[in-house]
């Protein structure tokens, strides 16, 4: 069964839940009505005897049920004669829980046959990631490590003005979830952030009990679980002053790109966002920051005047060109390997009103889209620095879930952002409309809106997210391209690629240096490829053999910003950067860092003496 579900997450949301019904109902026959509980009883019966408290613990990180409610299903159960307490502190399975289980066991099979029996055929994908979503989540169980013993962290909750939260604690699910569902966090503790001090005590207490620190404020780029870590919640952190005079903002770490856009928009300033406006600021300007405006800026990072950090020693720093001046260098593009970014301030640009939108143009003759994708790299190359643009590629499924004018089809979309006249805008684009785009929304619009060009997911999603530099693209890196939409080929619907096309001041050194760069790519890849449970391998897959088929025009470097939960080992972090720079953050890493206490993230191993140059 091929059958790829439709793009929008909401839809295969909406899907799932039907499903999921489908399935709570037919598990209600086994006196079990929600599937975590199966997943208890997986866990029990999979275990033979086991200790009571770290079940529940194991069941309660898994199902992010809180330990009181699962240890109350747990006398339930042990009531019911489907557990036998040990005495000593052990858990059983009677025989009433094997046969419950055998019983489970023979359930599903029907239930197989009444989800594939019940739905249409294009659902059965859905389907079979349902059931192994219950299956996954057993395994989890029997699989995760024993979480160590509850640290104490009364003294830590009663210095600081925010918030501690450990497992089971109400807000604690929610504080370590966020936009990417693919990675789970299940850290020892959260510290929730209210202001600069609590970071500061954070991560002392993280260095006093020998844990790892993880930060987050949105979730867009969750990438390494932060299994045992003090995990700080930046999201709280909401400073957030516009000085229109000086044309800077002075931003707290859990604002997002729209918080920020909206207030600077009032004075007739944009600060340099990318594709997304739920993004927050710091992961994103950690990364380097790729505007949508990026071939007239430059990076975001080089509009970056001062950040206020706390680094591993606990200390707040203030850190700027004339300040620790290594240090602001490296934390512009190292993200989260030199301490927590408390605040920033940035430049803004007096930027009210953009020329920008999509074309659209079908895509389903290869012939055709080979043309539009040959003329778009023609005139990609001739545009001024005032045009930014990406060309994105998509084949649809024909999926009834879809919008009728999506089902079955094949796209190339391009999106463009000029930041010069609206006139000059609308002449640059006029060789893109002689192509005949089927729909074309470009004109003059707020900069406030700049985001709604790409329309990015704003929901939590579940994807598989890879990147790439690209060089220049020939007629047959195009035929390869085209050839992920085309409609007779094998392999069926293709989620999209996307290439923003780089150069301009990308290329150019900033003002103020830093980790980042393009090391000489014209154009940057994005493939976001839907991974729910149970088709996480078929997406990574299916992405290896893309950038396989793309490799001719593969660099082989990576920006830092795009940097997700695939790219976690230190080979390919050391992509993101040039030799010369890795190696400068590998020894600022020793001196800032050298107990890497920060290394729940994309991790740079300090380097020390002769190792580092
Ligand atoms: C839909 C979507 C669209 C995107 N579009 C663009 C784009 O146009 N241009 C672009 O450049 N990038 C883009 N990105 C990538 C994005 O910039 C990164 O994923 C970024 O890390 C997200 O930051 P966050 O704070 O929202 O995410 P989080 O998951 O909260 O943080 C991600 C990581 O950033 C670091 N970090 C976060 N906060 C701090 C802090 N206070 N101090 C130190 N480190 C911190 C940590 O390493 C953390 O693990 C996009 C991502 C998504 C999912």
């Amino acid at each position: 069964m091929t059958t790829t579900p439709p793009f929008g997450t909401a839809l295969i949301g909406q899907t799932e839940k039907t499903l999921n019904a489908i399935l709570d109902r037919q598990l209600a026959g086994t006196g079990i009505t929600e599937p975590q509980w199966v997943t208890l009883t997986l866990a029990a019966a999979g275990g033979g005897s086991v200790d009571r408290a770290e079940l529940i613990r194991r069941v309660s990180a898994a199902t992010k049920a809180g330990e009181a409610s699962v240890a109350e299903r747990v006398a339930e159960l042990t009531a019911a004669g489907l557990l036998r307490d040990g005495g000593d502190g052990s858990i059983q399975v009677s025989e009433a829980g094997q046969a419950r289980w055998t019983r489970i066991r023979t359930a599903l099979g029907p239930i197989t046959q009444g989800l594939w029996g019940d739905l249409p055929a294009e659902d059965l994908a859905v389907a079979g990631r349902v059931l192994s979503t219950v299956l996954e989540r057993a395994d989890a169980v029997l699989a995760a490590p024993a979480p160590g013993p509850r640290p104490d962290v009364a003294g830590l909750a009663a210095s600081i003005r925010g918030r501690t939260l450990l497992p089971g604690d109400e807000g604690f699910e929610e504080a370590t979830s966020g936009f990417l569902m693919t990675v789970e966090h299940h850290p020892a503790v959260v510290v929730v952030a209210a202001d600069a001090d609590d970071v500061v005590a954070a991560v002392r207490f993280a260095a006093q009990t020998g844990r790892p620190v993880a930060v987050q404020s949105t979730g867009h780029g969750k990438s390494v679980p932060a299994d045992g870590a003090v995990f700080i919640a930046t999201r709280e952190l909401r400073e957030l002053s516009v000085d229109p005079r000086a044309r800077t903002a002075r931003i707290g770490a859990g604002l997002r790109w729209d918080e920020v856009i909206v207030a600077a928009a009032e004075h007739g300033l944009a600060p340099l966002c990318g594709s997304a406006a739920h993004v927050g600021v710091m992961g994103y300007l950690t990364g380097g920051g790729l505007p949508l405006t990026g071939r007239t800026y430059g990076f975001a990072a080089d509009h970056v005047r001062s950040l206020d950090v706390v680094t591993a020693d606990g200390l707040l720093r203030s850190v700027s060109p004339g300040r620790e001046p290594d240090l602001f260098w490296a934390v512009r593009g190292g993200k989260s390997n030199f301490g927590v970014v408390v605040a920033a301030e940035i430049e803004l640009l007096p930027l009210r009103t953009v020329y920008g939108g999509e074309l659209s143009y079908p895509g389903e003759d290869p012939r055709h889209a080979a043309h539009v994708l040959g003329s778009y790299l023609a005139w990609a190359k001739e545009q001024p620095e005032e045009m930014s643009s990406s060309v994105t590629l998509l084949r649809f499924p024909d999926a009834p879930q879809l919008p009728e004018e999506y089902r079955g089809r094949s796209l190339v979309q391009v999106r463009v952002v000029h930041t010069g006249s609206g006139e000059q805008g609308a002449r640059l684009v006029e060789p893109l409309r002689a192509l005949g785009p089927e729909k074309d929304t470009c004109g003059v619009l707020p900069y406030a809106e700049v985001t709604e060009i790409y329309q990015d997911p704003k929901g939590p999603v579940t994807a598989h997210l890879r990147s790439a530099l690209l060089r220049e693209l020939d007629d047959e890196a195009v035929a390869e391209l085209v050839s992920l939409i085309d409609p007779s080929a094998p392999g069926g619907p293709f989620p999209g690629v996307e290439l923003r096309h780089l150069g301009g001041a990308l290329d150019r050194a900033p003002g103020r240096p830093h980790a980042v760069s393009t090391q000489g790519a014209a154009f940057h890849l994005w493939l976001r490829m839907p991974a729910p449970a149970g088709r996480a391998d078929t997406a990574r897959r299916t992405a290896d053999q893309v950038l396989e088929r793309l490799r001719p025009w593969d660099t082989g470097a990576m920006l830092p910003g795009f940097l997700f939960d695939p790219d976690s080992a230190p080979e390919r972090v050391r992509l993101a950067y040039t030799e010369a720079n890795y190696r400068r953050l590998a020894a600022l890493k020793a001196t800032y860092d050298p107990d890497q206490i920060f290394r729940v993230n994309h991790n740079i191993p300090p380097v020390t003496g002769d190792a580092a140059s």
